[in-house]
């Protein structure tokens, strides 16, 4: 029988402390202590249930926590102010001076531009591979190397990592597998393929509503204990807490994720192949022409689809802009960065996401002028979004561009 997440955060169960149907939310950053004994015990991390300090945890960041950990199948999760506010106290408690970390190198722009640019100033280097050439990465693999590093679905590219056979190397080579699910959540479950952290940027499919950043570590209780340690804990030394406020807004969308991802799924299967029937070279995870089809249905929870996500490319830059500016003006969705939103938007992720990344380096993984990343909306009648899309491909001259 298949995974179905979804049920997972249905059976929770939560009651405001005066019976509401959601649980109150935790005004406070400080709490008080009936004995001095009990406030040195939770200092010492040997007082359960206890709240010390909101930095270091809420009543409201634990339920949100709590509803992510049953999501991915992990023992706990730790949310945090922001997805990169997530990633980068895990590769810094994973890490030390002189590690290495072996990574996609289509990954999202602000982890590349972590690994490669800041991360080596405290002695952490990282190679960056072709994840879906598991003998270029088992070749990477070096005696200092901690982390393998990727994307499940990898942003912009849409590449599809292979977590069992990813998994089987970091356990023959003893690292740890951090996958970032951010682009498919409830699809994919990294954990049950072996994953040993699983992050999340909230702020895209899982909040769903742009109106917030956040972040999440999905992991065992024994690493996330470590991250929140007051003592050397990354995420509590480097601080980025989510508000309690903002924690159970959050909540509040989750409980919908599952509706709105086969929607998503269902809207951007409708269109990818449209467009590919259309003749543009179109990447979705769901269709056969997908060098990575095969890998995202043998691991894929499959009620809730292949995701939100499609590329097209147009060609070149000037037809990508001029396209996406026509599409933006006759309401079909937002020339804006981001995903997961219920309107869709359309970006050209070389000049954007991914400009962290140089010219060459994003020639060399395909990542090309003409490319633009659809994060597909709720449409009700995407039917009619196709047709208006094609109209605006033709004013553009998408197909003239493409038949040459
Ligand atoms: C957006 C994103 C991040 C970073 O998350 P923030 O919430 O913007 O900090 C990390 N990984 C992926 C795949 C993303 O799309």
């Amino acid at each position: 029988m298949s995974y179905k997440p979804a049920n997972k955060i249905q059976d929770l169960q939560y009651f405001g402390e005066f019976g509401g149907v959601n649980p109150s939310i935790s005004d406070s950053s400080t709490y008080t202590f009936l004995s001095a004994k009990t406030m040195f015990d939770t200092f010492e991390g040997d007082a359960d249930g206890c709240y010390l300090y909101s930095r270091h945890s809420t009543p409201s960041n634990l339920y949100l926590g709590e509803a992510l950990a049953a999501m991915e199948d992990t023992e706990t999760a730790n949310v945090a102010a922001s997805g990169m506010g997530a990633i980068t106290p895990v590769l810094l408690q994973l890490c030390e001076a002189g590690d290495h970390v072996v990574s996609s190198r289509t990954i999202y722009g602000g982890t590349y531009a972590f690994l490669k640019n800041f991360a080596p100033r405290l002695g952490i280097s990282t190679s960056f591979v072709d994840i879906t050439n598991l003998e270029k990465v088992e070749a990477a693999i070096t005696p200092q190397t901690k982390v393998l590093y990727c994307e499940s679905v990898s942003n912009p590219l849409l590449e599809i990592a292979d977590l069992d056979a990813l998994s089987a190397l970091s356990r023959k080579h003893n690292l740890k597998l951090v996958v970032d699910n951010t682009f498919s959540p409830l699809s994919i479950t990294p954990v049950k393929h072996g994953a040993d952290v699983v992050v999340h940027s909230l702020t895209k499919f899982i909040n769903g509503s742009s109106d917030t950043v956040g972040g999440v570590v999905c992991g065992s209780q024994e690493f996330i204990d470590q991250l929140r340690n007051v003592n050397d804990g990354a995420s509590m030394l480097l601080g980025s807490t989510m508000d309690s406020l903002r924690a159970s807004s959050v909540l509040k969308n989750l409980r919908t994720l599952h509706i709105r991802m086969k929607q998503h799924s269902y809207n951007a299967t409708y269109l990818a192949t449209k467009f590919q029937a259309d003749g543009l070279r179109t990447v979705y995870p769901g269709l056969t022409s997908h060098p990575s089809h095969e890998v995202f249905k043998r691991m894929m929870n499959e009620e809730y689809g292949f995701g939100g996500m499609l590329t097209i490319d147009v060609g070149s830059l000037d037809k990508a802009n001029a396209l996406m500016e026509l599409m933006q003006e006759r309401n079909l969705g937002y020339l804006a960065v981001s995903l997961g939103f219920y309107k869709t938007l359309f970006s050209a992720p070389g000049t954007s996401t991914s400009s962290e990344i140089p010219e060459d380096e994003q020639a060399e993984m395909g990542l090309t002028d003409g490319l633009i990343r659809f994060s597909v909306g709720l449409d009700n009648d995407i039917e009619r979004t196709y047709q208006e899309m094609k109209k605006c491909m033709e004013a553009v001259g998408v197909f003239e561009a493409v038949a040459v």
